[in-house]
């Protein structure tokens, strides 16, 4: 218990993030100062943004250094605590990073530390409730305003995200088709997520059969993947639509600046609006969300998938499983159980 095991970013990538970018060490634990918490990493988030925060570019988060620990956002259990407001024992998220101990500052705000709402499942507050959860529900519903009636595409539909922004807007009496790899993917979406219809991005054409499912066109496009995957929905959109725009997946491991969809005009002549957010600007209503989130879970209309890796060595695989669509659903990986 006195060594800290870390990842830490070794070499900037280019082109597809691999193992090869982290190297493994061992530090002592560190020693929590006054006012400080020391946490232990029980569960790791993975998300497609720890590919941009491996860039050494400006973003909405400062780059990871190289020589740091990878970032990553966390449930850990505090293991020692200089803070009267944290108990030895509690769950809290954190945005650890790959090790098994951190220490945190309540000080530094609600994104380095904060508690767990009593007897959640971390799983789920790393996911549904957590923030893909969240950029579902803040991104559809605040930047979508979906209308009963109205037809809704997702790309990315049966990620962590994707799968539950079309699940909120079938429960507002959207239309709702999803974009996705493969046939088991589609047939969950489908089945699992009662989505209306689902679109293989891999075996289909999809702007034929956007066209063909859309009939009335897009009200709302919620795109988690940019690309060719925009241009085909913008073809389709309907006058004063909404494109969330809340990822660009397909991008992120890019060689060279990718260009833009060739039909953007379109969003002119239709008069639609496009919109980008980050969802960490609505973390102060987050709680509420949860509490909608939870309801829709504990009735049933809302289903979700978590994918739990196991293992301190299989750590910067998993980031990878993302980019290859392995996951199913939200990924995340166990470290410890909470002692
Ligand atoms: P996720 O959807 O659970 O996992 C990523 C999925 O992306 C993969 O399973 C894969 O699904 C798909 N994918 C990977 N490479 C692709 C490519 N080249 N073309 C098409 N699809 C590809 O991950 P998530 O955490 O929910 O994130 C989904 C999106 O939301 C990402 O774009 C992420 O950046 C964005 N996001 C935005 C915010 C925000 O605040 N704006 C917050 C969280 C997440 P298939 O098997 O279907 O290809």
């Amino acid at each position: 218990m006195n060594i800290n095991r870390q990842w830490i970013l070794a070499r900037r990538p280019f082109g597809m993030v691999s193992a090869d970018n982290f190297e493994y060490r061992e530090v002592p634990v560190p020693e929590p100062g006054d006012g400080e918490v020391l946490v232990r990493n029980l569960y790791l988030s993975f998300d497609p943004t720890q590919r941009g925060w491996m860039e050494d570019r400006e973003s909405y988060m400062p780059p990871v250094r190289i020589g740091e620990p990878m970032r990553a956002g966390a449930v850990g259990q505090v293991f020692a605590s200089n803070h009267p407001d944290f108990e030895t024992g509690e769950l809290v998220q954190t945005l650890g990073g790959w090790q098994d101990f951190l220490v945190a500052n309540p000080s530094a705000g609600m994104l380095s530390l904060s508690k767990l709402p009593p007897g959640i499942d971390p799983a789920m507050i790393l996911s549904v409730l957590g923030t893909t959860g969240q950029t579902a529900y803040w991104g559809l519903l605040d930047l979508g305003k979906p209308q009963s009636g109205e037809t809704v595409l997702v790309s990315g539909a049966a990620g962590a995200t994707g799968s539950v922004a079309g699940q909120i807007a079938r429960i507002k009496g959207c239309r709702v088709i999803g974009i996705a790899g493969g046939p088991e993917k589609c047939a969950w979406l489908t089945e699992e997520a009662r989505f209306d219809d689902a679109i293989d991005y891999k075996s289909e054409d999809v702007d034929a059969r956007i066209a063909e499912l859309c009939p009335d066109r897009v009200d709302i496009f919620f795109d988690n993947v940019g690309g060719g995957i925009l241009e085909a929905a913008l073809n389709h959109i309907n006058m004063r639509a909404r494109v969330v725009m809340c990822g660009g997946i397909s991008a992120y491991n890019a060689t060279a600046p990718v260009p833009g969809p060739a039909n953007l005009m379109n969003i002119v002549v239709m008069r639609a609006r496009m919109e980008g957010f980050i969802v960490i600007d609505y973390m102060d209503r987050f709680a509420a969300a949860a509490q909608e989130l939870m309801g829709w879970v504990q009735s049933g209309e809302l289903v979700y998938q978590v994918d739990v890796q196991e293992g301190f060595e299989n750590i910067p695989q998993t980031l990878t499983r993302l980019f290859t669509g392995q996951n199913r659903g939200k990924q995340l990986l166990k470290i410890a159980d909470p002692a």
